[in-house]
């Protein structure tokens, strides 16, 4: 077994150490996390010592906590915003949007819970708008951790949807079923907060997949290309 040493203040010298758990609790992007910290404790003088792999481990713990606590969908802005950090809040919000379809379309299951509403600019995913608007710096603070199949998806939106303008964006989804079935007799600039059923998303993302032969999630520029084409060609 690896022995432990660290620096003891206390007794000025590299000693042995023994690890506890304790309850802790932090406070972190206005949540509260619970979780078992782990504390190096001098063996000699049992006073609390500092160790940075200890640290590093608690860190990594709470994001844990926290992100299971926010939901998928604020680690796949977290992800989006790291990785493009001059998005806009309308570029987000159509990201997030193309990231469940998509990824619906590929895997048949949703990214995350949350239900898009149909709002004047498109579809929006309120909580994330809020965050994003409030709390811009703190919401990035935690290390987004997707899997495989999840950064395929969000890597292919960055790439060929994040590229473009918000407004450009806005038009894209303008001329989409889900959000004009979902707004229906509704005025241009009438607010609303009616939700784009899940169903819905489902639906259109297979069969823009189908029509654009997909094999897999980066063939959304072939969709995207098609579409700036269409728009700018008109
Ligand atoms: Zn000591």
């Amino acid at each position: 077994m690896k022995q432990r040493y660290s620096y003891c203040e206390f007794c000025k010298a590299d000693v042995l150490y023994d690890v506890i758990e304790q309850q802790s609790d932090i406070n972190i992007c206005g949540k509260t996390i619970n979780y078992m910290e782990k504390i190096a404790r001098c063996r000699y003088c049992h006073h609390e010592i500092f160790v940075m792999h200890l640290m590093d481990e608690n860190i990594a713990c709470t994001n844990r906590l926290l992100q299971e606590k926010q939901g998928k969908i604020y680690v796949v802005a977290s992800y989006l915003l790291q990785h493009d950090p001059k998005i806009s809040a309308l570029v987000l919000q159509k990201a997030l949007y193309y990231c469940q379809g998509l990824f619906y379309a590929f895997h048949h299951t949703f990214l995350f819970e949350n239900d898009a509403q149909a709002w004047v600019h498109g579809p929006v995913y309120k909580e994330i708008y809020h965050a994003f608007k409030q709390q811009e710096k703190q919401f990035f603070q935690t290390e987004p951790s997707l899997n495989l199949e999840e950064k395929e998806v969000v890597d292919a939106i960055l790439r060929y949807i994040c590229c473009y303008r918000g407004e450009t964006l806005q038009q894209m989804t303008h001329l989409e079923q889900p959000w004009l079935q979902t707004r229906k007799e509704l005025p241009r600039n009438t607010k609303t907060d009616r939700i784009i059923k899940k169903d819905k998303i489902a639906k259109f993302f297979e069969t823009i997949k189908q029509r654009y032969a997909m094999k897999q999630p980066c063939d959304i520029r072939l969709y995207a290309q098609d579409f700036m084409n269409k728009i700018h060609g008109s």
